[in-house]
C-alpha cells in the first residue's frame, strides 16, 4: 500500500490561508504558454532584463576559486557585513555596525525574517496599499493580521499621516512600506516620511520595515530612509539588496540593517530556515555594494527612457488613468473604466478578469492589482526591451478595444 492510499492529502491550515505569489504565478503561466509556442510578451515579473555587471561576476568566480564552499556564519560573512555597513553610511547616512546587519537569501527572506521574528499571533501590520504582493502573505505566515490602507492614485498612492493614524490600534505592531514602491513606483520624499514619523513617534511600540530595494532606481532625486529620521532608528528595519539595482535577481541576496536585538532575532529565525545565504552570492554582493553606485546609472537611464515611452503610449489608450512613477520599473494604471464591459458574452468584473482577458486575447502577461491590494489597477513591469514594450502597449490597446 502506498503512502497516498493511507494519508489524507490535506494541506496545513496555514497553506489554505495563503495565496500563491501572483507575480511568480504570472511568470509561470507566461513560461508555460511560451513553451507551447505562443508569442507571449511577459511584463509580469519585476526583474531587470540586464545581465549582472562583469566586475560582480568576476568577484563570484574568484570566491569559487578561493574555496568559499563551506557554511558561512548564519548572518553572513563579517567582511561582507562590514561592506554593507559602509554602504549604509555612504549612501544613506545610517550608522549600522556589522553585527546589526543580517544578510539573507534575497530581500524577500530579509522581510520574512523580520516579520517572523517580531510579529506575534493576532498582531496587526499596517500595509499602505498598493503594497508588494508578498507582504500580506508573509504577515499571514507569522500569524499576524494584515491591515490594508488604500491610498488613491490621485494622491500619487501616498499614505497620509491621517490615514496612518486612523489605522493604528492597540494591536498594531508594524508598518511595512516600500519606497520606491512596488507596484506603483511612488517615491516618498523626506518630508513626507517625516510627517509619517511624527505620527509614529506617538506610538513607540510600532516597528517599521522600510523596504528600500529599489533605492538605485529613483528618477526623482534623493532617496530618503525612515531610519534616518528623529526617533526612528531604534525601531526601523531597513531592507535592501542587490537584486534590482545591480540586476542580480537570480543570485538571491538581500540584507537588512536594524537595532542589534532585532538583527539577532532575525539571525535566530534564519538559522532555522536557510542556515545562511549562499557564500558565492555574498562575495558577489560585496563587490556590488563596494562599487560606486554610478556603475548602475546606465541601467537607471534605460529604465527612465522606457518609463517615459510607456507612460506616453499608455496615455493614448482610452479609459486608462496613468500615474507617472518616480522610481522602480512598474506602471500601475487604473483600468476600472473597463469594468462592466464585455466581449463575446463574457463581462469583465475586475482587474483580474481584465488581466486574464489581455493574456488570452493578445498574449501580454501583466499582474492584477488585486494581488497588490488595489482592485482597480494592473501592474505593468517595463523592465523589458523598448521594442517589446511598444508591441505590448499596441496589443493591450487592441485587447481593450474589443470590449464594449
Ligand atoms: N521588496 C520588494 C518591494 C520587491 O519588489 C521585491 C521583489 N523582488 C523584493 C522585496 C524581494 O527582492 P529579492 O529578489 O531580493 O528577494
Ligand atoms: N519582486 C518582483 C515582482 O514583484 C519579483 C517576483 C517576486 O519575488 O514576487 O515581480
Amino acid at each position: 500500500m502506498s503512502n497516498t492510499d493511507t494519508l489524507t492529502q490535506r494541506e496545513s491550515a496555514l497553506l489554505t490561508r495563503l495565496s500563491e505569489s501572483a507575480t511568480l504565478a504570472m511568470a509561470r503561466i507566461s513560461r508555460e504558454l511560451k513553451s507551447k509556442g505562443f508569442d507571449v510578451i511577459s511584463l509580469s515579473l519585476g526583474e531587470p532584463d540586464f545581465n549582472t555587471p562583469e566586475f560582480i561576476k568576476e568577484a563570484a568566480k574568484k570566491a569559487i576559486d578561493d574555496n568559499f564552499s563551506h557554511y558561512p556564519p548564519v548572518n553572513g560573512y563579517q567582511d561582507v557585513r562590514e561592506a554593507i555597513a559602509k554602504k549604509f553610511k555612504r549612501d544613506n547616512n545610517l550608522d549600522y555596525t556589522a553585527d546589526q546587519i543580517v544578510i539573507s537569501t534575497g530581500a524577500k527572506q530579509s522581510i520574512a525574517n523580520a516579520v517572523l521574528a517580531l510579529v506575534s499571533e493576532g498582531e496587526e501590520v499596517i500595509l499602505p496599499a498598493p503594497y508588494w504582493v508578498s507582504y500580506s502573505e508573509i504577515v499571514k505566515i507569522a500569524g499576524g493580521v494584515p491591515v490594508e490602507v488604500l491610498t488613491p492614485i490621485d494622491t500619487d498612492f501616498k499614505l497620509s499621516p491621517a490615514q496612518l493614524e486612523a489605522a493604528i490600534t492597540p494591536k498594531t505592531r508594524m508598518l511595512i512600506y516600500s519606497s520606491p514602491c512596488n507596484p506603483t513606483g511612488t517615491v516618498y520624499l523626506k518630508e513626507e516620511l517625516e510627517a509619517l514619523a511624527e505620527v509614529l513617534r506617538k506610538y513607540p511600540n510600532i516597528i517599521v520595515i522600510s523596504d528600500e530595494i529599489y533605492e538605485l532606481i529613483n528618477f526623482s532625486g534623493k532617496h530618503a530612509s525612515m531610519a534616518g529620521l528623529e526617533g526612528m532608528y531604534d525601531r526601523t528595519i531597513t531592507i535592501n539588496g542587490v537584486s534590482k539595482g545591480f540586476a542580480m535577481t537570480g543570485w538571491r541576496l538581500g540584507y537588512l540593517g536594524a537595532p542589534k536585538w532585532m538583527a539577532d532575532a532575525c539571525t535566530k529565525i534564519q538559522g532555522q530556515f536557510t542556515s545562511s545565504p549562499c557564500s558565492i552570492s555574498q562575495k558577489a554582493a560585496k563587490a556590488a555594494v563596494e562599487a560606486d553606485p554610478a556603475v548602475t546609472f546606465d541601467m537607471k537611464a534605460a529604465f527612465l527612457r522606457r518609463r517615459d515611452q510607456v507612460v506616453a503610449d499608455l496615455k493614448e489608450v482610452p479609459g486608462l488613468i496613468v500615474n507617472v512613477p518616480a522610481g522602480a520599473f512598474y506602471i500601475f494604471p487604473d483600468v476600472s473604466s473597463y469594468f462592466g464591459k464585455a466581449f463575446d458574452g463574457k463581462t469583465i468584473q475586475n482587474a483580474s478578469d481584465l488581466c486574464n482577458f489581455i493574456l488570452e486575447q493578445e498574449f501580454v502577461a501583466l499582474v492584477t492589482g488585486e494581488a497588490f491590494g488595489d482592485p482597480n489597477c494592473l501592474r505593468i513591469s517595463y523592465a523589458a526591451a523598448e521594442s517589446e514594450l511598444t508591441e505590448a502597449v499596441l496589443r493591450i490597446k487592441r485587447a481593450l478595444a474589443k470590449l464594449n
